[in-house]
């Protein structure tokens, strides 16, 4: 890796309050160079090169670490290559990660980057999230939960909020449509035993426009979310027509 990238690293981390040590540098130099190697045959990510890796995927991970402990559980949906949760692993190795991810190669390549690393605690589980969310053994069991570049929120929100704990938070991790989304969520994301509680700008160069959503899980996810298989992204919890004549029938 470059030193200025490295540098850019080192300077971003230390605004988010991290400090990047010489065996976490190292961590973060080898996935990178896994990620490009793997692009070459696999198509994994958009972001080609060491500095865009470096920004896009590393830096914009790491926002999420403000709003996270050290330790507990948290599941990372839609992994992809890996992002956010792979990236939260290296700074809060105490962390325990469960990666979601329903692309088979893409959960090979986390497979792999998890044991070249080494990251005890780590976890990838082929799967969709809306059926995770339905088994007792992954149900309501995590403490934090995040999600990048998956969809609308209200999507996102069906997809995490039935995986969390009571108490737990889930970030979403979102650009400029972040304000409109949450509107528009809101009502949906109540039906789901959450509330939106508070909504972070970030201010790091190449991320100008990005937000966290923090939602807060405060009851038990109702037994009918999340709903089968392919029905969230068809006909997400957004439209208040939506929202309030599900509510009625589910006080019936
Ligand atoms: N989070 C990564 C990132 O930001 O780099 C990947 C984003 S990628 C655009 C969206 C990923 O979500 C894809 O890899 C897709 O396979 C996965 N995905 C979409 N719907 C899913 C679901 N219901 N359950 C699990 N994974 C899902």
């Amino acid at each position: 890796m470059k030193q200025e990238v490295r540098d850019r690293l080192i300077e971003g981390a230390a605004a988010l309050g991290i400090a990047l040590d010489t065996a976490k540098m190292q961590q973060v130099e080898s996935l990178s160079i896994l990620l490009q190697d793997a692009n070459q045959q696999l198509n994994l990510t958009a972001l080609q090169d060491e500095e865009e890796i470096a920004v896009k995927h590393f830096l914009d991970s790491w926002t999420c670490s403000t709003l996270i402990d050290r330790s507990g559980r948290l599941v990372d949906i839609g992994a992809g290559a890996g992002f956010p949760g792979l990236a939260l692993k290296i700074i809060h190795p105490d962390l325990e990660v469960t990666l979601v991810e329903a692309v088979q190669k893409k959960v090979r390549f986390i497979d792999t980057c998890i044991k070249t690393l080494n990251l005890k605690g780590a976890q990838v589980v082929i799967g969709r999230a809306e059926e995770l969310g339905r088994l007792p053994k992954w149900r309501e069991s995590f403490d934090f939960a995040t999600c990048r570049a998956v969809g609308h929120l209200a999507l996102i929100a069906e997809y995490c909020i039935p995986l969390l704990k009571v108490n737990g938070y889930l970030i979403a991790q979102k650009g400029k449509e972040g304000l409109k989304e949450t509107k528009e969520a809101e009502e949906g994301i109540k039906l789901l035993g959450g509330q939106v509680q508070d909504i972070h700008r970030i201010s790091l160069p190449g991320l100008e426009g990005h937000c966290l959503i923090r939602i807060k899980k405060n009851t038990k996810t109702p037994e009918r979310f999340p709903r089968r298989t392919g029905i969230p992204r068809k006909r997400p919890l957004v439209s208040k027509e939506w929202a309030s004549s599900l509510r009625k029938s589910m006080l019936k």
